[in-house]
């Protein structure tokens, strides 16, 4: 069997999870018999698997196929600021155990170091199957080297060439990718963008973020930059952006800012109940406290969130007015803890900025994965990249 065919049709198969003979025929237009031969031959390998069948539409079912679960498994690690989640997976990217520790990003770039090392060393002694590592980081990252050039708002950590260190280290391939970027592809697979071909992922965390498909495609943009919402403008005479701009949508509506804005408002002497339940000490208010406040009624909580979310609003009816997208859907921590405190205002601000037309069919959906997602992610964008060596 021609190698590159075999190497085709078993990428079209992890691709989609689960493929029948006839899907894979349409999508790589090889005849339905040489398909049939290419298949067969891959199952003699052990590389793919009959599975179950497709629902049952007029005719008959197919018989669905889905590369082997435990081909290999993987080590998926997401380094966040304030968290690390390292996750072992089967080959689909299921997950078989899951680790959530803090970064201390604080006790300097050494000591998280160490911890990364420590954890991923751990996994892989839990697992003789484990045969590669990926790994997710918040920065701004050059994937063909696998280096993190540098780090917003954290001190240090520049041109780290992290896939080489723990390439050394373990000997094992590792693939470095951008946090926003394995969040979506875990929704594409696992989430609410499943079978969605043109979608935006917007991550609202510490930071945000963008993840733009078009026809079922991952645009990276001519310099692989495509998706720093963050950074687009919505005041251009406004607050100074750690990018070195002013007015960036990241000032407005990230965690981050939504954090500060809280912080100097406290300082500033407004009335709010989160004084107490933080205990006067600013580094216990984190997006959950504001919640809680504003859930108790809190104004001040309340209208910051309201703030955030009409700024976040303005920034996804960009995305619609430019893309028209089918499906907006928001991931990370700040819509998943502050739901509609969030959303409503979001709704609004973004109904009024974006045209009827592009909007009556729209859906925006808050991620309903876990905070795993973006460590599940990293571990998949490993597998995919095995792949060629089974052949
Ligand atoms: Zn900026």
């Amino acid at each position: 069997m021609n190698k590159e065919d075999l190497l085709g049709v078993l990428q079209a198969i992890y691709e989609q999870s689960q493929a029948s003979r006839t899907g894979l025929a349409e999508k790589t237009g090889f005849a339905p018999s040489y398909i049939s031969a290419l298949v067969a031959d891959l199952r003699r390998r052990g590389l793919v698997e009959e599975g179950g069948r497709s629902p049952s539409r007029a005719g008959r079912r197919r018989v669905l196929l889905h590369v082997a679960p435990d081909l290999a498994h993987l080590v998926g690690i997401r380094i966040g600021r304030a968290n690390m989640r390292i996750v072992v997976t089967d080959f689909l990217g299921k997950v078989l155990s899951l680790k959530k520790i803090p970064t201390n990003i604080t006790m300097g770039e050494q000591h998280v170091f160490n911890l990364i090392e420590q954890e991923i060393g751990a996994a892989i002694k839990s697992d003789s199957l484990i045969k590669g590592i990926g790994i997710a980081m918040s920065g701004v990252i050059d994937r063909n080297s696998g280096t993190l050039l540098f780090w917003p708002k954290v001190p240090g950590w520049i041109d780290v060439p992290l896939k080489r260190r723990i390439q050394n280290k373990f000997g094992l391939p590792v693939v470095l990718e951008d946090t926003v970027r394995t969040m979506a592809l875990a929704e594409e697979k696992f989430g609410d963008a499943k079978g969605r071909n043109n979608f935006v992922y917007v991550v609202v965390s510490m930071g945000i973020g963008a993840a733009i498909y078009i026809n079922n495609r991952l645009y990276l943009g001519a310099d692989d930059l495509a998706g720093e919402l963050g950074h687009t403008t919505i005041d251009e005479r406004g607050e100074l952006c750690s990018c070195g701009n002013r007015g960036c949508l990241e000032v407005y509506a990230s965690g981050w800012a939504i954090i500060n804005r809280i912080k100097m408002g406290l300082q500033q002497g407004v009335h709010s109940s989160l004084s107490q339940l933080t205990e006067n000490n600013p580094d216990r208010i984190s997006i959950e406290a504001i919640v809680n406040a504003a859930k108790v009624g809190d104004q001040f909580a309340h209208t910051v969130l309201w703030e955030a979310g009409v700024h976040l609003g303005t920034g996804i009816a960009t995305i619609v007015n430019l893309l028209n997208p089918e499906a907006i859907v928001l991931g990370g921590e700040v819509p998943r803890v502050a739901k509609n405190f969030l959303l409503k205002p979001l709704f609004h601000s973004f109904r009024g900025r974006t045209f009827h037309r592009s909007v009556s069919n729209l859906k925006v959906l808050v991620s309903r994965l876990g905070g795993e997602a973006g460590a599940t992610g990293a571990a998949i964008v490993m597998a995919e990249k095995l792949l060629p060596e089974f052949l």
